[in-house]
């Protein structure tokens, strides 16, 4: 068989190299051997090899010489089917002859002399025939493709219009998205009268990518008015036909939109797409999304298609988006840019829009805010964007101020004038420094609002709720480890998704890029043709998350919504303040585990941390807002740090970059291991508590499934005290000092302990240090839980 070459066996039955394919048993083979796919790539195969064996590349021309230049030459070797000129430059062709002998005449002519120039023949090199899927385009090859085009180009700037150009949606694939919006819109409104369906997100957005999905909007609002007024027409005549002559006997009749469920009526439009809509496939109702969404896939186009009802807002959103790059050209090529650094380095872009990563959407979201903080701004608030609006453009959806300009013309153009290079290095720098834990992003506003803001919010709406139900309640958004409110639905954070790793690895990613952005590698073009500029943001590596330094630490993050209610609402009314009053919190709960919980020996002298009686806290001092504000320096250059901000708190003129307090608020000068002067716990351990205490604990309650580990205190302490009565001492105790540090402000809000072993002789701190690592934050959780109890 002529394709035997193409067939290889696998443990699974076959593979076909040339299709991609693999087929399970040998009528499934067969079935594929004859099938179109196959023909067509085979038959495609041949004539460029035909093509190959009957041509010779030229080179050595100049940019003036035409295709009937080179044809009039080159003719004199024999009668000539094609002539391909390379279309960018000119500097090279392929002569195609109808027989192969006139390749050999060609090639053994020894020189080739055309007006004046000298050219250079080659036989035609002969290439694998490969098939290239557009679908399951490699990302490491999108990326090899890309880095040699970057990496000729003069600037940053210039590379970064290269990825917008590289990526952008075509023309054609426009129009062919714009005739399948034109398809449904004929099928939907047979069976919806005077529904329309209208597309927004990427599609439309301006930040559209090759492949990416199509989003629908079906409004429906029209249809139902026909409904209602064709349903009082019928109960007034008795007769089964509206007044307007389409029968009862329709879709409608199956289905009253004022009171279906949004999962009832997509069904519907899931039935319509299946049965009506031609090359439309693989159609499937997702309920359990934020909007219940029908999820399709176009089989002509390979494209995958969402319709939604009840979604005007993301409609309304998608217009403001056209409207930011209306007005600022620099949006886009900054948007592109850092999209496919996010992509590339797994921090958004989640399959089928689910998942714990940020989307498209929050991206374009964060990039906006950025260039709303830009010194001098480089976008508008969405509230000087209202303010702009004439009352003509007043928008509002569903109790939502939506109103901008409807025309970029509106707004008066920004005064910075920074370059794209200097634009996305300062955006890796604003969010390397931004403290997530404390901020709720607000694109509306144009600045981070301090979380303390809304931490009894949710309450006290509930509250309201009670007293006063009313339908437009909004309640508060919900907080994450990334607090990023929708420019108009306020209540939403459109990064709810986003888990607490994720959030930790697209700042930690910022940070990298920042560090990167500072050498000469970025901003300067290799002579030497090695890689520059974009190339090194887009290579994706491996996890960074430990390194060395950090080997010793402890993070207790800033976990705004896990907090217990008691202590969300002390933080809300400390104001800026919160930070100190958390830390010194998480300093008592920790002392705690190492007290009262491992047994540890503390030093007297040096367990000053603790809340209630050891806690010291500096005559200076007192836990207001005020006082706080001066001990904490929450300076932070380029950007300003968001909570402060918020608030209007002074901020010092210092040059320090972190906002870290010791538990008395001092400012300590941490280096990377603890300083002896400032304020540490000394701990001495005589026994091995951390080993075994899975066992001890089941023993000690035989029900591990009610009670797991670290959500007792009491049970905890039981455990330790079990395994010191049983177990042996340790031949030498172990001394281990640990200094707490607060940082925020100018990074994501936590307390750090730094830990050191002082004295180790039986080489456990290791062990011990690996324990602590998930035990230390589930008992500090436990106890701050406790002391909220007791407060
Ligand atoms: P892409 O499809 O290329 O990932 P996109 O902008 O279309 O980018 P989608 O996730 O498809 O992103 O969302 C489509 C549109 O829906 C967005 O442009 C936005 O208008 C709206 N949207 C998406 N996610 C949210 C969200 N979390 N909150 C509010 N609106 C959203
Ligand atoms: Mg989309």
């Amino acid at each position: 068989m002529e394709t035997d070459s193409d067939i290889k066996t696998t443990p699974r039955g076959f593979h076909c190299t040339l299709c991609k394919v693999n087929l399970p048993n040998m009528p499934s083979l067969e079935q594929h051997v004859k099938g179109k796919k196959h023909k067509t790539l085979s038959s495609v195969r041949a004539t460029r090899k035909t093509q190959e064996e009957h041509s010779v590349f030229v080179s050595g021309i100049k940019p003036e010489i035409s295709q009937t230049d080179i044809a009039e030459y080159f003719e004199q070797f024999g009668p000539i089917s094609n002539v391909i000129m390379d279309k960018d430059k000119g500097v090279f062709a392929i002569v195609q002859f109808d027989e192969t002998d006139s390749v050999e005449s060609t090639l053994s002519c020894i020189e080739h002399r055309m007006k004046g120039l000298k050219l250079r023949v080659k036989p035609r090199e002969k290439r694998a025939f490969k098939l290239i899927d557009k679908k399951t385009c490699d990302p490491q090859q999108v990326l090899e493709r890309l880095k040699p085009q970057l990496c000729q180009q003069a600037t940053v700037d210039a590379q970064m219009l290269h990825v917008v150009q590289q990526f952008q949606l075509g023309e054609n694939e426009k129009k062919a998205r714009g005739l399948v919006v034109q398809l449904l819109q004929e099928v939907f409104v047979e069976f919806f009268p005077d529904s329309q369906i209208l597309p927004f997100g990427s599609s439309v957005n301006t930040f559209g990518i090759h492949n990416c999905d199509l989003d629908l909007f079906l409004d429906l609002e029209n249809t139902k008015v026909f409904q209602a007024r064709a349903k009082s027409t019928i109960e007034q005549t008795g007769e089964g036909m509206s007044d307007d002559g389409r029968s009862e006997d329709s879709i409608l009749s199956d289905i009253d939109l004022s009171t279906a469920s949004p999962v009832e009526i997509l069904e519907l439009v899931a039935a319509i797409l299946r049965r009506c809509v031609p090359s439309v496939h693989k159609v499937n109702v997702v309920s359990s999304a934020r909007l219940p969404v029908v999820k399709f896939h176009h089989r002509k186009l390979n494209l995958q298609g969402d319709i939604t009802i009840n979604n005007r807002l993301a409609v309304r959103n998608t217009r403001f988006l056209q409207l930011c790059t209306g007005k600022e050209d620099r949006l886009r090529p900054l948007v592109y840019t850092i999209r496919y650094w996010a992509k590339q380095k797994q921090l958004a872009g989640n399959p089928g829009g689910a998942g714990s990563l940020l989307n498209n959407y929050a991206l374009t979201l964060l990039v906006i805010f950025y260039l709303q903080n830009c010194e001098p701004a480089v976008l508008h608030t969405v509230n000087q964007l209202r303010d702009m609006a004439c009352e003509e453009e007043e928008c509002v959806i569903e109790s939502w101020d939506c109103t901008f300009p409807s025309q970029s013309i509106a707004i008066p153009p920004s005064e910075n004038t920074q370059d794209l290079c200097s634009l996305l290095a300062g955006f890796f720098s604003f969010y390397a420094k931004f403290d997530f834990a404390s901020s709720v992003i607000s694109v509306r506003e144009g600045r981070a609002l301090p979380i303390t803001d809304f931490l009894s919010q949710n309450k006290e709406e509930e509250a309201m709720q009670e007293e006063k139900p009313s339908k437009t309640q909004h309640h508060g958004p919900k907080l994450g480890a990334l607090n990023l409110l929708d420019p108009f639905e306020l209540t939403h954070n459109v990064a709810g998704n986003l888990s607490e790793r994720s959030q930790r690895s697209f700042q930690r990613e910022c940070q990298e890029a920042d560090k990167y952005c500072h050498c000469l590698q970025y901003q300067r073009k290799s002579t030497k043709g090695k890689s520059w500029g974009l190339v090194r943001l887009f290579t994706p590596h491996g996890d960074v998350s430990h390194t060395k330094t950090e080997q010793l630490t402890i993070s207790v993050p800033f976990k705004s919504v896990a907090l217990p209610e008691v202590l969300r609402n002390q933080l809300h009314m400390a104001g800026d303040g919160f930070r100190l009053l958390w830390f010194q919190k998480v300093c008592s709960a920790v002392e705690g585990v190492f007290q009262t919980v491992l047994r540890c020996h503390l030093t007297p002298t040096d367990a000053v941390f603790g809340e209630e009686s050891t806690v010291s806290v500096p005559e200076e001092m007192d836990t207001s807002a005020a006082s706080l504000n001066t001990s904490i320096n929450t300076s932070q250059p380029g950007a300003d740090p968001p909570s402060a901000a918020a608030v209007g708190v002074k901020r010092s003129l210092s040059s320090s970059s972190d906002t870290s307090v010791s538990p008395q608020g001092k400012k300590p000068r941490l280096a990377k291991r603890g300083r002896p002067d400032l304020p540490h716990w000394t701990c001495v351990l005589k026994h091995k508590v951390w080993a075994g205490r899975r066992k001890v604990r089941r023993e000690l309650i035989k029900d591990t499934d009610s009670r797991p580990e670290g959500s007792c205190v009491e049970l905890e302490s039981k455990v330790t005290a079990h395994i010191m009565e049983k177990e042996p001492e340790l031949k030498e105790p172990m001394e281990f000092k640990v200094w707490p540090q607060m940082v925020g402000g100018t990074e994501s809000t936590k307390a750090v302990l730094k830990f050191e072993p002082t004295s180790d002789k039986a080489g456990v701190f290791q062990d011990f240090y690996h324990f602590l690592e998930a035990f230390l934050l589930k008992m500090v959780d436990t106890l701050l839980e406790k002391q909220a109890q007791s407060t």
